[in-house]
């Protein structure tokens, strides 16, 4: 089932893209709720982390390392950021193709409190 983001890396609908490789997307989120807010999206399909199986594990870890090479670009790395995967309803995922959410750009608060 293709999801927004197919339609992004499909070009059929617009997005702010920041990086693209063959393997992954990375393009602004459209409500974003950091400074920054950048989605990392394999162009594998891969519907939730839960659904991913170890011969994916590079396709993970490919997002993570994306992230952190645009962090270092654009000059934020030291001051630091964070990386988020939702998973399933619980983990508040609304678009089921994995993503990593990149957040950065102000301090962010320790998470949980
Ligand atoms: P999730 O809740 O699944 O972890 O994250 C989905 C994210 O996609 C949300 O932060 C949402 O704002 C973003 N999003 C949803 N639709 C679009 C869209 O059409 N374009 C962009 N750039 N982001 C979107």
């Amino acid at each position: 089932m293709p999801t927004i983001f197919h339609k992004i890396i499909r070009r059929e609908i617009p997005a702010e893209i920041v990086h693209e490789d063959e393997h992954l997307i990375a393009f602004r989120d459209i409500a974003p709720q950091a400074p920054v807010h950048v989605l990392f999206v394999p162009k594998e399909s891969i519907p939730t982390l839960d659904a991913a199986t170890p011969s994916q594990a590079e396709t993970i870890g490919r997002l993570a390392l994306a992230a952190a090479d645009y962090a270092r670009r654009e000059g934020f790395a030291a001051d630091g950021y964070r990386i988020v995967m939702n998973c399933n309803d619980h983990g508040g995922q609304t678009v089921y193709q994995m993503h990593l959410h990149l957040l950065a750009g102000a301090p962010l608060g320790r998470f949980g409190t």
